[in-house]
């Protein structure tokens, strides 16, 4: 992290009458550059080098790697509640729900803090790397009140959004309880899964309220999960599309599958769509419902 906190914060909290600028005085060009460590062209190369490595590995394999010096994979048997992430995890990127929560985000920011565009959205990723999310940031250097920006995040479009009947088949006949676990909020939860006919089958919505905003993937987040619901890591599955997320919950003990975007995500940054780490992923996939089926097909054998 290249910008300095104070210099974000003087930028941040400058007076409604101040003119806008930029963060450090370098240009945004020069912030957005530091932040991401790669120009847009770059990353776009980034973007597609991944992209075609990850289309090489198999659809639904465990993580390469192991060999006889690893332990193997774990598995699905013992497994009585399913944890799943929601955005890019449930859905694909192609509905376009993300991209506008970010939207959102920024366009917060730049009415918050009288901020242009280009400026607002770099003190976003200054948040989002520093805090974990820019809710967390707003909070901690703000003292802000998280309930408006909440509503305000994601008040977004979900029209692009199908029904997924494979999907709920799936995730419906899997055995034991199935959990919601998002950096989001709950309410944002329920309307997604509403809207891809999901919402019976979920026993309950674990958000970033209810982590008292501790955001995935802090161990507080998980143990608040694990005991709010009385869940037994050592018989938990969690399904999550970001391979950092998953480090903590194979560390207490949970089976971890890591759901890579089928077509690459445009609007998230390379190390978001990354095989990362991969001792704690057990299994990867590009397709949930696929996966879940043959996971329910192995239970029956
Ligand atoms: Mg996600």
């Amino acid at each position: 992290m290249s910008v300095k906190p104070a210099q974000a914060r003087a930028a941040a909290s400058a007076p409604r009458t101040q003119p806008k600028r930029v963060m450090d005085g370098t240009g945004p060009a020069m912030i957005m550059g530091r932040l991401s460590g790669a120009s847009l062209p770059q990353l776009r190369l980034q973007s597609f080098t991944i992209f075609m490595y990850m289309k090489t590995m198999n659809r639904m394999s465990p993580a390469p790697g192991t060999s006889a010096d690893t332990p193997a994979p774990r598995g699905f048997a013992h497994v009585d509640a399913w944890i799943f992430d929601l955005d890019n995890t449930l859905y694909s990127h192609e509905a376009q729900v993300w991209p506008q929560v970010g939207q959102r985000i920024t366009r917060f920011l730049a009415e918050t803090f009288d901020l242009d565009g280009i400026s607002a959205r770099a003190l976003q990723k200054y948040y989002y790397h520093r805090h974990g999310t820019t809710l967390r940031g707003l909070m901690e250097e703000h003292g802000m009140d998280p309930t408006d920006f909440l509503a305000f995040v994601h008040d977004v479009d979900l029209s692009l959004l199908p029904a997924n009947e494979r999907l709920a088949a799936a995730i419906g006949a899997l055995p034991g309880r199935k959990l919601i676990f998002t950096n989001g909020s709950a309410r944002h939860a329920e309307n997604i899964c509403r809207k891809l006919g999901l919402d019976s089958h979920f026993c309950g919505y674990f958000d970033i309220v209810a982590a008292d905003f501790i955001p995935k993937p802090e161990q507080g987040a998980y143990d608040m999960l694990l005991a709010r619901y009385d869940v037994d890591p050592a018989r938990a599955a969690f399904f999550e599309d970001m391979a950092r997320n998953l480090a903590p919950a194979h560390a207490l003990g949970m089976t971890t599958a890591l759901v890579l975007p089928a077509t690459p995500d445009p609007y998230r940054e390379p190390f978001e769509q990354a095989r990362e780490e991969l001792a704690h992923v057990d299994h990867i996939t590009d397709d949930l419902s696929g996966f879940l089926e043959g996971v329910i097909a192995d239970s029956n054998d």
